[in-house]
């Protein structure tokens, strides 16, 4: 059931330390949101766990599906079912969002998916954000707006079905609009009840609809509180001032 452990994780990026010890488990199908001030290193605790190679452990261990996570590439990690949104996603001309879909999907499984069974599905995704078949064709990202990129994104949240979710502020600078279809891609994973998430963000309007199971807020690359859903409201009404 435990699907990540993270212990004492401390990691640094250049000359600089970021996280000091922080400690996060986090259970099959569980939704986890993390809040903090800017520059708390949220986002380096994404990239950490991902095993972007600008972001050097300095101490600690995780362990995802009993596996030492650490000692994998970024690319086995994903392949064991962790995913990274990004906070801002690259365009990559060249090749289209649905190759680059069915690419990623065939890496993760290991097998071949036949061209119109992944077409539906891909379909049925889209159609679940509201997004035109025709983004299919597109080159990844190439032109797309803010919105549309953070859409992409759930869409290959909705087609890899990660064991684990990590959202970097996936939900900023949308409009409200986009902010909601966002959301609902969420919720759609969330149904699967297998996949869990850990959710950065600012603002609780991407958490409307959705379950949460536990709230972390992060200072100074340390996790100073814990707690449930209501943490999420406690934090909007008041900011971060008493965690500091
Ligand atoms: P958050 O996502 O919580 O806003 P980040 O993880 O992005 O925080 O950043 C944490 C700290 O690490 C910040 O002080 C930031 O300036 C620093 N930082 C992030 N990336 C780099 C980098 N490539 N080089 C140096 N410092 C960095
Ligand atoms: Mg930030
Ligand atoms: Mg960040």
């Amino acid at each position: 059931e435990q699907l990540l452990q993270v212990k004492q994780l401390s990691a640094r990026v250049e000359d600089t330390s970021i996280l000091h010890g922080i400690d996060l488990n986090i259970n099959e199908g569980e939704t986890h949101v993390l809040m903090g001030p800017n520059g708390a290193g949220k986002s380096t605790l994404g990239y950490t766990l991902m095993g972007s190679p600008r972001y050097e452990v300095t101490g600690g261990e995780v362990l995802f599906k009993g596996k030492d996570l650490l000692a994998e590439s970024a690319d086995q990690r994903a392949k064991d079912g962790l995913f990274l949104s990004f906070q801002s996603p690259l365009e990559v001309p060249g090749i289209s969002l649905r190759n680059f879909i069915r690419t990623s999907v065939e890496q993760r499984t290991g097998s071949r998916i036949k061209l119109w069974t992944f077409k539906k599905e891909l379909e049925k995704a889209m159609e679940v954000l509201q997004m035109d078949p025709s983004y299919g064709d597109r080159d990844l990202n190439v032109g797309f707006s803010g919105g549309e990129k953070k859409k992409a994104e759930i869409l290959q949240l909705l087609m890899l079905k990660p064991s684990l979710a990590i959202l970097d502020e996936t939900d900023s600078g949308l409009d409200v609009d986009a902010v909601r279809m966002v959301s609902k891609g969420v919720e759609e994973y969330q149904k699967d009840k297998k996949g869990a998430l850990l959710i950065i963000t600012h603002s609780t309007r991407i958490l409307e609809s959705l379950h949460v199971d536990q709230t972390h807020v992060m200072v100074a690359g340390k996790i100073v509180a814990s707690g449930d859903a209501s943490l999420v409201d406690e934090i909007n009404e008041h900011g971060f001032e008493r965690f500091l």
